[in-house]
């Protein structure tokens, strides 16, 4: 068999990309990555020189890849690493001790919030309530409240998230699909803050594939937890995500284009005909939303009943 070379430099590659039709060896592809994700950062003006961020760490390889390459990719920039421990049993503990390597690696302050400390509430509460099938629901909505809380709390000014591009791309196709175009316009690499209470939000690896990240993460030795939650039936998200992968296999470079689209060219339609509801103030917490109480603390009360 022949020999792969560096589609860069001509050393022997370790790593093929298919949909960029290139092989690269493992200095030549982070030299790559951090590129790439220069460029998303600068291309949707995603971070600032004054701009202190959050960036949510959640122990898996995305994060830890994001929270690295940020790191060094803006060695000036202030970023505190945030983690959310929502009390998975045989999961959560050592998804905490992930983070907390990896934030003493990379060299930034941290801040823990545990639910069940905090709150008196952890996902597996969940399973009690109308959410058993699908707990990933409660648990996404609680996670991204805290986040904002957090980051509006200690002053945050943008909270960034490790959404990659498969992932992306599998819930855009599921939302084209059902047509829901108030989810559609809210897709996007940066949600910019609609409300003095909401903090701008960023997803510097939304062009990054799974692959890339998990590369990434490995050439640099990053902790991760690599089991997925073992909370998460996800049968039907694997199935789609498979479906996209022959897509893929068949029209190379299928996810990056149908991501591109939508941004270049239905975002800003759908961004000028679709009205999003306006906010009424929660009257439980106080913070925006479009519904009061807001959904998070309509969640919360399910599990902790009424006082
Ligand atoms: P997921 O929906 O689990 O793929 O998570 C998407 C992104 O949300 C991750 O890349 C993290 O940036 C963030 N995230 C998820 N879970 C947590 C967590 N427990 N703590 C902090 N951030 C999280
Ligand atoms: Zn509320």
């Amino acid at each position: 068999m022949w020999m792969k070379l560096c589609s860069k430099c001509g050393e022997r590659a370790e790593i093929e990309l298919d949909y960029a039709r290139m092989h690269l060896c493992d200095r030549c592809f982070v030299d790559f990555y951090e590129r790439k994700v220069r460029e998303t950062v600068k291309k949707y003006k995603m971070i600032g020189k004054e701009d202190k961020v959050a960036v949510a760490v959640s122990g898996g390889k995305d994060s830890a890849a994001l929270l690295f390459v940020l790191r060094k990719l803006f060695p000036d920039l202030s970023i505190t690493a945030v983690h959310i421990n929502v009390e998975i049993p045989g999961y959560s503990e050592e998804c905490e001790q992930k983070f907390r390597e990896l934030a003493r690696i990379v060299g930034v302050d941290s801040i823990v919030y545990n639910t069940r400390e905090k709150l008196g509430i952890t996902t597996p509460d969940f399973q009690k309530t109308v959410y058993k099938d699908r707990i990933c629901s409660p648990c996404g909505t609680i996670k991204r409240y805290l986040l904002n809380k957090i980051a509006l709390e200690n002053g945050f000014t943008k909270v960034a998230t490790g959404h990659n591009l498969d992932d992306t791309v599998e819930v855009l196709f599921n939302l084209y699909v059902q047509g829901d175009i108030q989810q559609l316009v809210r897709l996007r690499p940066v949600a910019p803050s609609t409300h003095p209470k909401l903090v701008t939000k960023i997803k510097p690896l939304i062009e990054m594939t799974e692959k890339e990240n998990l590369l990434y993460a490995l050439k640099n030795q990053l902790p991760f937890k690599e089991a997925p939650c073992p909370l998460a039936s996800g049968s039907r998200s694997r199935e789609r995500k498979k479906l996209l992968e022959m897509i893929e296999g068949k029209m190379r470079g299928f996810k990056h284009t149908l991501f591109s689209s939508h941004v270049k060219r239905i975002l800003p339609v759908l961004e000028e005909g679709v009205k999003l509801p306006s906010f009424v103030e929660c009257s439980s917490c106080g913070m925006p939303s479009s519904e009061d109480p807001c959904a998070f603390c309509r969640r919360i009360k399910m599990v902790r009943g009424n006082p």
